[in-house]
């Protein structure tokens, strides 16, 4: 175990935290402590401002090409060092290798190459207006906080950096307390590729650092991964300083498999949507509602493949489950499994595992799936961020789409079919930021994801993003003699 005091990132360097508070960083799929580390104070999160207001300086002053060079740099070291910051991904996550390596990593990447391809093209617009003219331009809000959730640590830290740098804005990261690493590593990575000190910064610590940011009246934008919950406290402080918020909350997404549907690629669909990175996935597909005459079939197909995933080691390269986050959302997890028990039929899985070689002491659990007849079930209406599939039977489309939009979430839904006709039609009245026709949990950096309903606000990715981050002015010019009543 080491004792980390230097987790901080700003001014260009690793700093040290100042506070009296420490928290413990512990490696899921062990059980053991890794780091003990420093939270902020108050004056470290005031340095990391002066920090960011000194880098949003320099930054925005430069030319838009020089800024996307500068990101496209950053997706090439980053992807140079794709292995070594998988590695602590899943010492801090305890997602299988196989996953950090070839999505994590890549897909923060992705974010920022492209994004700073785009740099150079944002623009405004001219308007002629006869003796005068007007133009817009496109300027940076200043200087912007992210928080990140724990389950994808540096792809977040990378979809909310990416667009805020290419529009010139400055950003300090606040990590998930219990992922802290991979922020700093980011951050080392950015000032390696050339990003002048202070434009991108790290603070540490729990949510009360995370307050420090959506409070500071000098931080112009929160854009925040996190628990619905989480996101209505972050949205009422920045409400105060009316900063300008993205939500990017939890869910509890339907999939619906009609019976037509390839039931092969419907039971890959629904195993994506649930199993993978042990069901910690935000857009999760957790009520699968499958076409009456087709469920049979469905989960005999869907039980044989689930019984074949590999459980273990998350640093093994064959795992397909790892572990669970942490102690605490392991109970939570398992009492969600306890009460399913009473409310729904378990098919298969759901035990915890204590058995895995080398990890004794991790939290893992196997993945379960639930058939249940009852929508109000707790398992079938509450997020559980964990390897728990649910799956209910449906007789009409109109039917289906009632029950899989009466929910207060609407992240995202999917739909199996091969009616490709059907598949617009139902898309296009649920209630979700996101569907997937066919697929599932596909996110590319060129397509906008983002929440209804209070799944929260805004979006990441794609075009879209950068009016989140950016401000546009309106520049009007008069080129003749003022028309003055006085
Ligand atoms: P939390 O909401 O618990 O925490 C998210 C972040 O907010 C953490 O950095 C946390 O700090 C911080 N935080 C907590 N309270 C406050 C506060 N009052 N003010 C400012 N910051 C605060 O979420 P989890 O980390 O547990 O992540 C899981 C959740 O994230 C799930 O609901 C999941 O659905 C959602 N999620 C959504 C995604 C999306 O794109 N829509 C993607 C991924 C996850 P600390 O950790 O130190 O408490």
């Amino acid at each position: 175990m080491v004792e980390q005091n230097s987790f901080l990132y700003y001014d260009g360097a690793k700093r040290e935290a100042t506070s009296d508070r420490y928290f413990d960083n512990i490696n899921p799929a062990t059980g053991k402590l890794t780091h003990t580390i420093r939270s902020a104070s108050a004056d470290d999160v005031e340095a990391a401002v002066r920090s960011a207001a000194s880098g949003f300086q320099v930054w925005s002053a430069m030319s838009p090409t020089e800024r996307g060079r500068i990101l496209r740099k950053a997706a090439e070291i980053l992807r140079s060092r794709n292995e070594e910051i998988a590695k602590i991904e899943v010492e801090d996550t305890g997602k299988p290798l196989s996953e950090a390596i070839s999505v994590d990593i890549h897909s923060g990447a992705d974010a920022l190459e492209y994004y700073g391809g785009i740099a150079a093209s944002l623009h405004g617009e001219h308007y002629d207006l006869g003796g005068s003219f007007a133009y817009t331009r496109r300027e940076p809000l200043g200087i912007c906080a992210g928080i990140g959730a724990w389950n994808y640590p540096v792809q977040i830290a990378c979809w909310k950096s990416a667009p805020a740098l290419a529009c010139g804005n400055a950003m300090i990261f606040k990590p998930a307390e219990l992922t802290p690493r991979s922020a700093v590593l980011l951050a080392e990575v950015f000032t390696e590729a050339g990003l002048p000190d202070g434009v991108f910064n790290v603070v540490q610590g729990e949510a009360e650092v995370g307050q420090m940011l959506t409070r500071h009246p000098k931080i112009r934008k929160v854009s925040l991964t996190g628990e619905v919950g989480t996101g209505k406290k972050v949205m009422a402080d920045a409400a105060a300083t009316l900063k300008h918020v993205t939500l990017e909350l939890g869910g509890k997404s339907p999939l619906i498999i009609f019976d037509d549907a390839d039931l092969d690629e419907a039971v890959n669909g629904a195993m994506l949507a649930n199993f993978y990175t042990q069901g910690e996935i935000c857009s999760n597909g957790t009520r699968v509602y499958v076409a009456e005459s087709v469920k049979a079939s469905f989960l005999e197909k869907l039980v044989a493949k689930t019984k074949q995933l590999k459980l273990g080691d998350p640093i093994e390269m064959d795992t397909q489950v790892g572990a669970l986050i942490s102690e605490g959302h392991l109970k939570k997890v398992l009492n969600y499994i306890e009460q399913g028990k009473k409310e729904a039929k378990l098919i298969i899985g759901g035990d915890r595992r204590t058995d895995v070689e080398g990890c004794y002491g991790g939290y893992f659990v196997t993945p379960a799936i639930f058939e249940a007849n009852e929508e109000s079930a707790s398992i079938v209406q509450e997020e559980i961020f964990g390897p728990v599939m649910t799956v209910l039977t449906f007789k009409e489309e109109k039917e289906v789409v009632q029950r899989a939009n009466d929910t207060i979430y609407g992240l995202a839904a999917g739909v199996f079919t091969r009616d490709l006709a059907r598949a617009h039609r139902v898309v296009h009245q649920l209630e979700a930021g996101m569907c997937w026709i066919n697929n599932y949990n596909i996110t590319p950096v060129e397509i906008p994801f983002g929440p209804y309903k209070q799944s929260g606000m805004g979006k990441e990715n794609g075009l879209a993003t950068l009016n989140a981050y950016s401000q546009l002015k309106t520049i009007y010019v008069e080129m003749d003699k003022i028309d003055s009543p006085y």
